[in-house]
């Protein structure tokens, strides 16, 4: 069983209010940090090898350690949560349900930052999140963990509550400053990065809200002992969001040691495939990592067994391998059309394109179109390489990471499941109305050996 940090509290009536949270030992960290000085949280954060949860895995004290100290300007704390990646909703788990561990977490990232008003961006869609965040801040506050010289530190921190608009480009984190400024979320040409020049032209930290709570046990047990949880460079638990075709989606943490198999079939986890099926694909982290077929999703290229971590699940690149990403876990079964699936994400990222970069503005409404055509049968052989070259023009050729989100998708299904894509075409009356099945690649071979080799 995987050890957990931020969920072990979360079947705890009541855990959502101050009073519960604190006698669960909650602002225990808090009380903690507030007595050493931020460069030694700060070094507790680099030795936990804690990395970003919202998608890139970069590590937060380094990210941290970036950050500009201007006498007489003040930095900013702004904590992304503007979950908007289809597939991922572990973030919503933790905001609604154990909203003071992202609260304290705040305060122990902004004293060790520095920063006296700190924001949390918050998805438009999760419409009945900000009140319950705010009610924590006021709890929080009312019991003397935010607001002035909290306690007696002479430390002050004010948190604010900002909705979003329900943009997804609005999770890039210069698109969120814009409009956590009160523009259009258009993402900036960087440098400068946001570390120098970020809300309102100041030094200012983004993190993802995952992170931030992570900190909270990281100053409890220590960076060092966090370290010693999971493996390699995934260190310490991760919330994984698993849903599609399986028995028990939720969200689940994880301490990254298990493998993709366990995490699929056990009753621990998802549980497994519903009536029987087989697994066809998966997604592992969010809609924009490549999709992988069941072969090389529970082995590497060599045969190893792939675990739920950051460096097995890229092993192979994305040649054979795929990434972490989110931790948006969707899986997919046998009847599951991938040219269809395909289509419904290229509309996606065509319709949350800003616009500002040529070969994403008009690169995702090709791909969209070229996909339509394929799936109502009036597809050409000629197009699936003319999707191919449209992926490739995009991707590495914009302002920010969206134009490689559309194109990777696109990329990987091509290259892995480019027989249904001649099938949809060679069959369009069939198929319109029978699944491809997954009779084009071996099945995959069940893991005898036990121990890990990762
Ligand atoms: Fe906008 Fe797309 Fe360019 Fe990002 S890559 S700045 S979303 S046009």
């Amino acid at each position: 069983m995987s050890k957990k940090l931020l969920l072990k509290d979360a079947h705890i009536e009541g855990i959502r209010h101050f009073d519960v949270y604190r006698r669960q030992g909650g602002y225990q960290s808090a009380e903690k940090a507030l007595k050493m000085t931020p460069e030694q949280i700060l070094e507790e954060v680099k030795t936990s090898g804690l990395r970003g949860r919202g998608g890139a895995g970069f590590p937060t004290g380094l990210k941290w350690s970036f950050l500009a100290k201007p006498e007489g300007i003040p930095r900013h704390l702004v904590v992304n949560a503007d979950e908007s990646e289809p597939g991922t909703f572990k973030d919503r788990y933790l905001m609604e349900f154990i909203p003071h561990i992202l609260i304290e977490g705040i305060l122990i990232a902004s004293y060790c930052l520095g920063s006296n008003t700190s924001y949390i961006y918050i998805r438009g869609e999760y419409s009945w999140i900000p009140d319950i965040l705010e009610e924590a801040i006021e709890e929080a506050k009312r019991a003397g963990f935010l607001g002035k010289n909290i306690q007696g530190s002479g430390f002050d921190l004010e948190i604010y509550v900002q909705r979003g608009g329900g943009a997804y480009i609005c999770g890039e984190e210069t698109a969120l400053l814009e409009s956590l400024e009160g523009r259009r979320g258009n993402p900036r040409l960087k440098p400068p990065f946001p570390a120098v020049k970020g809300l309102w032209e100041r030094p200012t930290v983004v993190n993802n809200v995952e992170s931030i709570a992570a900190v909270v046990p990281i100053i409890q047990m220590g960076g060092e002992e966090y370290a010693k949880i999971g493996v390699g460079r995934s260190t310490g638990t991760k919330l994984i969001s698993a849903c599609g075709n399986i028995n028990k989606p939720g969200v689940y943490e994880i301490d990254m040691t298990i493998t993709v198999e366990e995490f699929i079939y056990s009753d621990e986890y998802c549980g497994g495939i519903p009536n029987g099926k087989r697994l066809k694909a998966c997604i592992p982290g969010g809609s924009s990592v490549p999709i992988v077929p069941a072969n090389l999703l529970l082995r590497t290229i060599d045969g190893k067994p792939r675990y739920m971590n950051y460096e097995s699940l890229s092993e192979g690149g994305f040649a054979t391998g795929t990434m972490m990403g989110s931790g948006g876990f969707i899986v997919l079964d046998e009847d599951q059309s991938i040219v269809k699936h395909t289509m419904t994400l290229a509309r996606f990222y065509n319709h949350e394109s800003c616009g500002q970069c040529t070969p994403c503005r008009e690169g995702t409404g090709w791909m969209y179109k070229i996909l339509k055509k394929i799936v109502e049968g009036k597809g050409e052989m000629k197009d699936i390489d003319l999707l191919w070259d449209i992926q490739r023009k995009i991707e590495g050729n914009t302002i920010c990471p969206l134009g490689d989100a559309a194109a990777w998708p696109v990329a990987a299904a091509i290259r892995h499941f480019r027989d249904e894509f001649e099938w949809y075409v060679k069959n369009p009356e069939l198929a319109q109305t029978q699944p491809y099945g997954i009779t084009h690649y071996a099945d995959p071979i069940p893991l005898k050996v036990e121990e890990n080799d990762n």
